[in-house]
């Protein structure tokens, strides 16, 4: 019994993997880091939040089986757990991912700082999965797999990309000042989807789906956003065919795509290299780099 939903949680884990890896397409992380981050990072992540959810529902006198029959708790508190949960969960997802990628990972490009958040939020979601299928049978698993797992994915992609801007835009600053914004918005979008299923009105349950799919979206278009930003990308080369254009090139001339706009790398005024945002000189050339504000996403043409 154990050996197949260990098996069936592998197989839905590595199915999310490989789609969410085919984004990490300029320099592609190791399968070894992705697994050992979603190991350590998932565990630490879910152990932390477990223990607290359950102390919180115990505070607030809910049965500890909360979830197999939400209809007879009062809203207030299903409400009061579903926020709480939220904020347990992301944010000690979030810890998790700041020191497993430091530790065991290879965080060099942007979109690793995504790819590597929604890799923890997979692992956490995974040792959900064994537990759930432990209490509830191996029947929950594929709907787990389409609902909950990628939702998980989804929040953590929220924080991922501030992960991203803490890491490369304000390196010096400290990571949780910057990641907070984000942290909350993906805990109280968690709460709220959560929020919508657990009350079992049609309208909520709708209302919590199309949540997920915007989010969904949302995370995509962010994905492919910072794909385009990565450091291994030569000046003018584009993200999409991989062809090089010249470096003040606006569209990619082979295939269209727009390659002026990044906002955590600049082009060296050699033109030869890509910089962070964040340098006041090119480490490759020594180069000064003009001062710049990282919240004017276009590039300033070089004199
Ligand atoms: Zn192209
Ligand atoms: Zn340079």
């Amino acid at each position: 019994m154990l050996l197949i939903t260990l098996g069936a949680v592998a197989l839905g884990t590595g199915i999310w993997l490989y789609f969410l890896r085919r984004y990490d397409r300029i320099e592609p992380e190791a399968l070894r880091y992705l697994l050992r981050v979603a190991a350590l990072g998932g565990m630490m992540s879910i152990a932390v939040a477990a223990v607290l959810n359950e102390g919180f529902s115990r505070w607030l006198g809910l049965d500890t089986n909360l979830l197999a029959n939400p209809d007879v708790v009062p809203l207030g508190k299903l409400f009061a757990f579903c926020l709480f949960a939220g904020f347990s969960e992301e944010i000690c997802k979030a810890v998790a991912a700041v020191y497993s990628t430091r530790w065991v990972g290879d965080l060099d490009e942007p979109v690793d700082a995504m790819i590597y958040a929604m890799t923890v939020a997979l692992g956490f979601a995974a040792v959900e999965n064994v537990l759930y299928a432990q209490n509830y049978g191996n029947e929950v698993l594929l709907v787990r797999f389409l609902w909950p797992v990628p939702a998980h994915m989804c929040y953590a992609a929220v924080w991922g990309y501030g992960l991203a801007k803490a890491r490369f835009i304000y390196p010096n600053k400290n990571r949780a000042r910057v990641m907070w914004p984000y942290v909350t918005a993906a805990a109280c979008l968690h709460a709220a989807a959560n929020y919508g299923l657990l009350v079992q009105h049609t309208m909520a349950s709708l209302a919590s789906l199309s949540l997920l799919i915007g989010l969904g979206y949302l995370a995509h278009h962010r994905l492919e956003q910072l794909v385009s930003e990565s450091p291994f990308l030569e000046p003018g080369e584009c993200p999409s065919c991989r062809n090089l254009n010249s470096p003040r090139a606006v569209h990619c001339f082979y295939c269209g795509t727009p390659l002026q706009e990044t906002e955590m790398f600049r082009i060296c005024p050699s033109g030869k290299h890509r910089v962070a945002v964040g340098k006041t000189h090119c480490p490759e050339c020594g180069l000064a780099m003009r001062p710049c504000n990282p919240h004017v996403v276009r590039q300033t043409p070089r004199s």
